[in-house]
């Protein structure tokens, strides 16, 4: 028997009632729909948007580049012209490459006692944010810094605090910074994870996230070689810092032991770390871009260039560790490189060295 309230309740229109219209739900990017995001830092050396142009060419889908040069104060104007940042954009776009990740200048170092140093730290880190929004990164990535003699504790502070300073004013839209461990060189912070956890708890009014280096954290000490050595460390990270606030893994083989803290980058399966750790990294169901990793989730080769090829195949090397059938991987342009010529080996981390009259420098690696 129907009960005599139902009709009343059926009685009641619900289109009478006021609702507003729900805001349009976003688009997700074309990156984040659950496929691999491989890349690889290329160079902007002669055009900012060539560099998109090289990351399509070695068969990448996602990239990293710097937005000025890494080793220099910019000298003038360090923002990018709105006709070129329009340009970039429109190319990236084109050639469907995402995320888009920014590497932050190596000479930045927030956490710097001298005041002079940290004042320039902080404008340098301030333009960097500012031209990542205008080129549409997706990610900055940044060193913590050097604490050159003082605590930790009070370093991790004076990052914090110099980066809500350099983002005072900016608009940051969809932009992330990623703190980046370190292998713990010098007095280099955030070999820890405890520690960029600490960066994280300071720095909550600013949208940031975390980038992990493979080689930094084997050289940091972290055995991410074998299986067993692998899941305590990505439980460790979920504890600290929480796996779901990785949003980039710098893919590096080393060329130095476990704990060593020297930063040396190797080809991927060429170094201490070897292919088959690789092969359970980028397939960790915890790791890839599957349902209990993180859609978007980008790995990004920052190997060394010694022969001309050497980025091309080492993009291939994660496309056949990720398991891609070579059909459906971005296809690469043959025998294309972004060093041409054989005669000069060509390392990032080599000539750095050679600057500084092969000392170590703390903090001064990507
Ligand atoms: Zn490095
Ligand atoms: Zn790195």
């Amino acid at each position: 028997m129907a009960d005599p309230l139902d009709k009343t309740e059926l009685a009641y229109d619900v289109s009478d009632e006021y609702r507003p219209e729900p805001a349009p739900i976003p688009e997700p990017p074309a990156w984040q729909d659950g496929s691999f995001r491989i890349g690889i830092h290329t160079s902007i050396a002669g055009d900012i948007a060539g560099a998109l142009d090289i990351a399509s060419k070695l068969g990448a889908n996602a990239l990293q580049i710097f937005s000025a040069s890494p080793r220099m104060w910019p000298r003038g104007g360090t923002r990018i012209a709105d006709a070129d940042a329009a340009r970039f954009r429109e190319r990236r776009s084109e050639l469907g490459l995402g995320p888009l990740v920014i590497h932050d200048n190596y000479l930045i170092n927030l956490a710097s006692p001298d005041r002079v140093m940290r004042a320039r730290s902080i404008q340098a880190f301030h333009d960097e944010l500012v031209r990542a929004v205008s080129l549409g990164a997706d990610f900055l990535v940044a060193h913590p810094g050097c604490c050159m003699g003082s605590e930790t504790s009070q370093a991790i502070s004076e990052i914090a605090q110099g980066m809500r300073q350099a983002a005072r004013g900016i608009k940051l839209g969809d932009l992330r910074i990623l703190i980046e461990n370190t292998s713990g060189m010098g007095s280099a912070v955030g070999a820890r994870f405890e520690e960029i956890k600490a960066i994280l708890d300071e720095t909550r009014d600013l949208p940031m996230g975390v980038c992990l280096d493979t080689a930094h954290m084997f050289e940091a000490g972290y055995e991410i070689t074998s299986e067993k050595g692998l899941d305590w460390t990505l439980e460790l990270v979920e504890r600290t810092v929480g796996l779901d606030r990785v949003y980039v893994l710098h893919v590096n083989d080393s060329k130095t032991p476990l704990g060593s803290r020297v930063d040396r980058h190797e080809h991927i399966g060429r170094g201490k770390i070897g292919l088959q750790a690789f092969g359970r990294i980028l397939n960790h169901p915890r790791l890839g871009p599957g349902l209990q990793g993180l859609a978007g989730r980008a790995f990004i080769l920052e190997t060394p260039i010694d022969l001309p090829g050497d980025d091309r195949r080492n993009v291939r090397a994660l496309w056949e560790l990720v398991g891609v059938d070579p059909k459906q991987a971005p296809k690469a342009v043959d025998g294309f490189s972004m060093v041409r010529g054989k005669k000069k080996k060509i390392s990032t981390q080599r000539a750095r060295r050679k600057k500084v009259g092969g000392k170590k420098r703390p903090g001064g690696k990507k």
